[in-house]
C-alpha cells in the first residue's frame, strides 16, 4: 500500500527527521574544500560541548554505521595485551564480545540475559579479582530490550577500580544527558542516525586525549585506526577517506535543530512524553512491557507478544505499516517480543496515531488484547 506520506519509523534507527534535515543534502561539498573542513570541526566541536568534554576529550567521526565506530574505539583502544571485561544484556553487548573475538583482544563476560542490568557491585568484585583487566565495556541503552543501564554508577566503579570505561551510547547519547566532567569514561560512542536525529553514514568516539595519544599502530585495521583518523583531522582538517560529505551537512542541520529544541533535556522531555503516552495507550490495550518502570529508556520500548492465538508478527507488522507506522521486531532470546522506538521525529500528534493503529489492527486480526503473561525471571520479580 503507498502513502502521500511515506511511514513513521518507529525504530532505534535510522529514525524519521525533519525535512530540512533532508533539504541540507541538496548540494554537494568537495572534501578537500575549506567550507567542509569547517563543517567537520564546527561537527566535532559541537558533539563535544553537548558531552561537556571539550577540554579532555577528542571527537574523531568515522564513516559507516555505528558498529564501525565501535570497532575502531576497541581496535584503537585496546592494546594486544588487553583484557576486556565485556558488561553484556542484549545483542548490542553481544556484539561488543563477538567483535573482541574479530580482533584476538582478550575478554572475559558478565552476561547477565535479556533484561536484566549488570549491577555496580558485581562489576566491583570482577574487577577485583581479575587485576589483568584494562577495559571494561558497557552499553548505554541496551537497545535490543530498551534496558537504560546504570552507567554512572558503572563508570564509578571502573574508575575506583583504576581501569578504562568504553561506552557504546549509540541509542542514548543526545538524548540522555553525559557530562565527561563527572562521568569517567575513555571512550564513548554514537553515530549521526539516533538521538541526534541525523541520516545514517558516520559514527563517532569521544576519546580522552591523553589516552588516545598513546594508542598511536595500535589499531588492527587501516580504514578503522582511529588514531590515524584524528592525526590526518588535526594536520589537515580533513577525513583520511572520502567523508559521506551529504550526511555531515544534514548532521549539521540536526544538531541545530537539537540545540532549538533544548538540547539534550529538550530532546529528552519529547523522548519521554512519548515513551509514557506509548506504555500508558499500549497498557490500556492490554499489553505488558518487558521490563519494570524503573528500567524503561525513553528511546525505545520493548512490548511481550499477545499471546491470543491470532497474534502473528509479520501480519501485526505489515498491517500496521498499511497505517502508516513502521515499528521494529523483537530482539530477544527468550520470549516473543516486537519494539515501539519512541525517538526521532515523533510528537503526541504520532503517537496518538499509532495507538489508533495498533488498536484496528487487533480488531481486523480479531484480537480482544495485547495480553501475555511475563516471563518468570522478568526485572520486574528479580
Ligand atoms: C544502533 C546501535 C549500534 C550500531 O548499529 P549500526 O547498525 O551499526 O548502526 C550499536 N550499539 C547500539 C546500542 C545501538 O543501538
Amino acid at each position: 500500500m503507498t502513502h502521500a506520506q511515506p511511514p513513521y519509523l518507529l525504530t532505534p534507527g535510522p529514525i524519521t527527521t525533519t525535512q530540512t534535515v533532508k533539504s541540507a543534502m541538496l548540494r554537494d561539498w568537495g572534501s578537500w574544500d575549506a567550507d567542509f573542513r569547517a563543517m567537520t570541526d564546527q561537527l566535532c566541536q559541537q558533539l563535544l560541548t553537548v558531552a561537556n568534554a571539550r577540554e579532555t576529550h577528542v571527537c574523531i567521526p568515522i564513516q559507516g554505521s555505528g558498529t564501525f565506530a565501535v570497532e575502531a574505539t576497541l581496535g584503537t583502544l585496546i592494546p594486544q595485551t588487553g583484557k576486556v571485561l565485556v558488561l553484556m544484556n542484549g545483542a548490542y553487548g553481544q556484539r561488543i564480545a563477538k567483535t573482541l573475538a574479530y580482533l584476538k583482544r582478550e575478554h572475559v563476560v558478565l552476561d547477565k540475559g535479556d533484561y536484566l542490568p549488570p549491577m555496580p557491585d558485581e562489576v566491583e568484585a570482577l574487577l577485583q579479582a581479575d587485576p589483568d583487566i584494562t577495559h571494561v565495556t558497557l552499553i548505554h541503552c541496551e537497545t535490543s530490550s530498551g534496558i537504560l543501564n546504570p552507567v554512572s554508577e558503572i563508570a564509578e566503579v571502573v574508575a575506583r577500580q583504576g581501569r578504562l570505561l568504553i561506552i557504546d551510547s549509540m541509542s542514548a547519547f543526545g538524548a540522555i544527558p553525559v557530562d565527561a566532567q563527572t562521568l569517567p569514561f575513555a571512550a564513548l560512542i554514537s553515530s549521526a542516525n539516533k538521538c541526534f536525529e541525523g541520516v545514517p553514514g558516520f559514527g563517532f568516539s569521544l576519546v580522552r586525549r591523553d589516552i588516545l595519544i598513546q594508542c598511536a599502530g595500535q589499531a588492527h585495521s587501516l580504514s578503522l585506526d582511529l588514531y590515524d583518523q584524528w592525526q590526518y583531522l588535526e594536520k589537515t582538517g580533513q577525513w583520511r577517506f572520502t567523508p559521506p560529505t551529504h550526511v555531515v551537512a544534514a548532521f549539521l542541520q540536526a544538531l541545530a535543530e537539537h540545540q532549538a529544541e533544548g538540547g539534550v533535556a529538550g530532546r529528552l522531555a519529547r523522548y519521554q512524553r512519548n515513551q509514557q503516552r506509548l506504555v500508558a495507550g499500549m497498557k490500556q490495550m492490554g499489553f505488558s512491557t518487558l521490563l519494570n518502570e524503573q528500567w524503561l529508556s525513553p528511546i525505545i520500548v520493548t512490548f511481550l507478544s499477545p499471546q491470543h492465538p491470532n497474534f502473528n508478527f509479520d501480519d501485526f507488522y505489515n498491517r500496521i505499516k498499511a497505517h502508516g507506522f513502521v515499528i521494529y521486531p523483537g530482539k530477544l532470546t527468550v520470549v516473543d517480543s516486537f519494539r515501539l522506538g519512541c525517538i526521532g521525529q515523533l510528537y503526541d500528534q504520532q503517537i496518538d496515531q499509532v495507538l489508533v493503529a495498533i488498536s484496528a489492527v487487533l480488531d481486523e486480526m480479531q484480537i480482544e488484547s495485547g495480553y501475555a503473561e511475563l516471563p518468570e525471571h522478568n526485572a520486574v520479580t528479580a
